[in-house]
């Protein structure tokens, strides 16, 4: 018998995991208002979060359950032209909290392929309506108006599908482990660790912002692509200013640096290097060809579907809206782990991401109109999708205005 594996999720560390994201991801302030969204079975996880937060001075805390089991009853049982709903009323609401300066902290840790079994065209209808309905809390959040955190807690149906062969306390645990090295809460003072990191990161930032490159291009098996980058765009990595002037960390873990690409200058094909984990479903080997920005041409060798029917949600779903940096030595591509879910496995690898693009990623964007960013190359979509093209073998060279080539990355390395 393996004594180990019936040990628990090290409460330590998820203590600690908590006191990051208040402190560090959200960096909550004295008096203000947090809005958490947690699945049920996050429960105690959550509730750390909570008290955190009112230790830290929250002014009102509310939280937002999802259950799995719940989202399974309406496509087992719910009918036909529900899908095209959604609960536009509570991300009004949302929308309405973080006018008044509430600020915003998402706990993920869903089963990734709890819809993997449902009704795809059931699944992308349920998925536009909520995208829709959520755009007016949404834009608040990737505009940065406030402060804001993603974090992880490990799901049992999630780390079963990470660890097959292990028995479920095993599975958690290993994913627990996982989640809490690649979020940086493994040594005794995570917080000075996250301001290093940080620091670190902002190298990266300057270094790319002071060349102000015009576009990117990526080179290795399956990938020549171009991928021009918006005038005036910005790099961001780490933590960022929110435009009340709390500097947050929206992701727990983060390992890239990003940018906007120009919406109309994205030229040549990419291969996907890590299978997409979409909504429930696993797109893998992705193969797609850029025309003038666009895609014309979108091929995967499993989900090629669910890619078609994301490439259709509207006319900005073709276009890129991110393009990010990460070097084949992060701690997340090491472990060697597909986490099936983005807020790790984009960390792993370089990376673009299909639709809206970030305000935050041009220099003063939060005083850019919509129009403005749009002129400046920045997309507009329903949807942000990231997926990795990044490996040991891509070579990424920063062409200036004037033509001249700088190496940027050799075989997924800083250059
Ligand atoms: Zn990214
Ligand atoms: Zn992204």
């Amino acid at each position: 018998m393996d004594i180990s594996s019936s040990a628990p999720i090290d409460p330590v560390k998820l203590e600690r995991l908590a006191d990051v994201a208040v402190k560090i991801g959200v960096r909550l302030q004295p008096g203000q208002d947090l809005i958490v969204t947690a699945p049920v079975a996050a429960l105690s996880f959550t509730r750390r979060i909570v008290e955190n937060a009112y230790k830290a001075g929250a002014g009102l805390v509310s939280v937002f359950y999802s259950d799995d089991e719940a989202t399974l009853a309406r496509y087992r049982h719910g009918s036909d032209s529900g899908f095209d709903r959604a609960e536009d009323w509570l991300y009004e609401g949302m929308a309405k909290a973080f006018g008044n300066g509430a600020a915003r902290l998402a706990v993920r840790g869903d089963d990734p392929m709890l819809l993997s079994s449902q009704e795809q065209s059931k699944v992308a209808r349920a998925n536009r309506a909520n995208s829709i309905a959520y755009r007016p809390a949404l834009e608040k959040i990737t505009g940065f108006d406030i402060n804001w955190n993603i974090v992880a807690y490990p799901n049992s149906a999630w780390a079963k599908l990470m660890f097959p062969q292990d028995d479920e306390t095993s599975a958690v645990r290993k994913l627990a482990d996982a989640i809490f090295a690649a979020s940086r809460v493994d040594t005794d003072d995570a917080v000075i660790a996250w301001d290093a990191h940080n620091g670190a990161l902002r190298k990266r930032t300057e270094w790319l912002n002071g060349h102000a490159f015009s576009a990117l291009h990526f080179k290795g098996p399956g990938t020549d692509l171009t991928v021009g980058l918006a005038d005036t765009h910005k790099w961001n990595g780490g933590a960022e200013t929110a435009k009340n002037g709390v500097i947050c960390n929206p992701n727990i873990p983060t390992e890239e640096v990003f940018t906007t690409p120009h919406a109309r200058r994205v030229d040549g094909h990419v291969s996907s290097t890590k299978p997409l984990s979409y909504q429930g479903s696993l797109i893998e080997d992705i193969s797609v060809r850029f025309e003038g920005g666009q895609i014309v041409e979108a091929k995967a060798s499993r989900g090629e579907e669910v890619l078609n029917k994301v490439l259709d949600t509207d006319a900005g779903a073709r276009r890129l809206g991110e393009v990010a940096l990460v070097p084949h030595s992060s701690p997340i591509s090491q472990s060697g782990l597909l986490f099936y879910n983005t807020l790790f496995d984009e960390n792993a690898a370089s990376h673009i991401a299909l639709g809206q693009c970030y305000s935050t990623c041009f220099v003063d964007g939060g005083r850019l109109s919509q129009d403005d960013i749009a002129a400046k190359g920045g997309n507009k979509s329903l949807i942000h999708i990231d997926w990795m093209i990044g490996s040991g073998k891509i070579d990424v060279d920063g062409l200036t205005a004037n033509g001249t080539r700088i190496p940027v990355m050799r075989k997924g390395e800083w250059a």
